[in-house]
């Protein structure tokens, strides 16, 4: 995806707020001599940024305006070290709105849903976001915050709630609560939208076939505005966004080289219009890859694939570098093995050697099946790793993505 005109132009007007800001990236960008850019060559070259500036700017040095034109702040959990602390102007806020209405529409909800919403107010951008991306849309927001299942419930049945917006670990909670209640039948909750936390495969299935109800998973994170970036259609091929809004890159995590589209690798996001705290190509560290092809939903927004884990994951071996879902994509071509797989590397005799265990059912041959798939993964990926199949049922189970991959050489 090749960056307009029009994103030019708004990325210029953002680097000129920033260097008269004399924020922390406007004193970067005077430093480095960059006054601006005048084609995608010139964008290119534009310096990465980092969420550890952010840390290194706080509480305020990304502002970008006058004080007196910031209106709220939000803040990011910061488990480790400084918090990130966002400025957000009053366009900022209307912005992420807009947005977020849009996600809203994607997912089918109309001024006729009435939205309970059960994700953290605060200074989480999570609750808030849900809440007037909800009003702007004009549907009726039930603005409940996280926890109080017994409350939920209650306003659940009695506000005739049709959709749930929750976390994913929220959501499975509830479905199981209202399994083990057998109060399905009283609930009107036609679509739940998920948001806040990855959610693997396993534990979206389980929601869906518990609630009976349509899965939307929202996209975003507190530096780029909040959740209400992008999410699936009820197509559920990838994630659609919103490009008048954030520029896409998909670069190697490791050399920084931005990749073609359809490529795997580290999400980059330039914000076109944030004016608080705009972000020029920032390394989200979230893997994903462009999809080329239009959506089958019709719709023109351009889409990424769901994300599938960090660029902290990715795995080196004889000198290549690949991540786990790129394996996962490959097995998914084989409609003989099941979900499950584990990879093992290892360094033997001088080299470092991957195992790839998969299972399938007794009726393929084994050998045959190996080697096919050792030479898929040679030609996508570029070495040649040693196939074991396996019954179904003998690998272990595992709700999350990485804990398929077992390195024993840093063990
Ligand atoms: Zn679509």
């Amino acid at each position: 995806m090749h960056i307009n005109q029009q994103q030019l132009d708004l990325v210029n007007q953002r680097i000129q707020a920033m260097c008269a800001a004399r924020s922390f990236y406007g004193r970067r960008f005077i430093e480095q001599g960059i006054a601006g850019v005048e084609s995608e060559a010139d964008f290119l070259a534009l310096p990465f940024s980092e969420k550890k500036d952010l840390r290194e700017a706080y509480p305020l040095g990304i502002m970008s305006v006058p004080e007196d034109q910031i209106v709220r702040m939000h803040s990011s959990s910061g488990t480790t070290g400084k918090p990130v602390v966002i400025p957000y102007t009053a366009r900022d806020v209307e912005d992420w709105a807009i947005q977020f209405a849009r996600c809203y529409e994607m997912a089918g909800v109309t001024k006729k849903d009435r939205v309970q919403i059960m994700t953290g107010y605060g200074l989480w951008t999570a609750g808030v976001g849900f809440q007037a991306g909800c009003e702007r849309l004009g549907a009726m927001a039930i603005p409940m915050g996280p926890g109080n299942t017994e409350k939920q419930l209650r306003m659940m049945i009695d506000m005739e709630s049709t959709v749930l917006c929750a976390t994913s670990s929220y959501a499975l909670l509830l479905a199981e609560e209202i399994g083990k209640r057998g109060i399905r039948d009283q609930l009107k909750i036609k679509k739940c939208i998920l948001g806040s936390e990855r959610m693997s495969d396993m534990m979206r299935q389980t929601i869906e076939e518990k609630l009976a109800v349509e899965i939307y998973d929202i996209y975003g994170m507190t530096e780029i505005y909040g959740p209400g970036i992008g999410i699936n259609c009820s197509h559920e091929t990838g994630i659609h966004y919103w490009d008048d809004f954030l520029y896409i890159e998909i670069i190697n995590p490791d050399t920084g080289e931005v990749l073609p589209d359809g490529e795997w690798g580290e999400l980059v996001i330039t914000t076109l219009r944030k004016e608080g705290a705009p972000l020029i190509r920032f390394r989200t560290h979230d893997l994903s890859r462009i999809i080329p092809e239009k959506c089958s939903c019709g719709a023109s927004w351009p889409r990424i694939d769901s994300i599938r884990g960090r660029s902290d994951d990715m795995v080196k071996i004889k000198g290549v570098n690949f991540f786990p879902a790129q394996i996962e994509e490959i097995l998914q071509t084989f409609p003989e093995v099941s979900s499950e797989y584990q990879i093992k590397i290892s360094h033997l005799d001088g080299k470092d050697t991957m195992r790839l265990y998969v299972e399938t059912n007794g009726s393929v041959d084994f050998l045959d099946l190996a080697s096919r798939i050792a030479a898929r993964v040679k030609s996508r990926i570029g070495f040649t790793p040693l196939v074991k199949v396996v019954e179904i049922g003998v690998l272990p189970r595992s709700e999350k993505k990485t804990a398929r991959v077992v390195d024993m050489r840093y063990q």
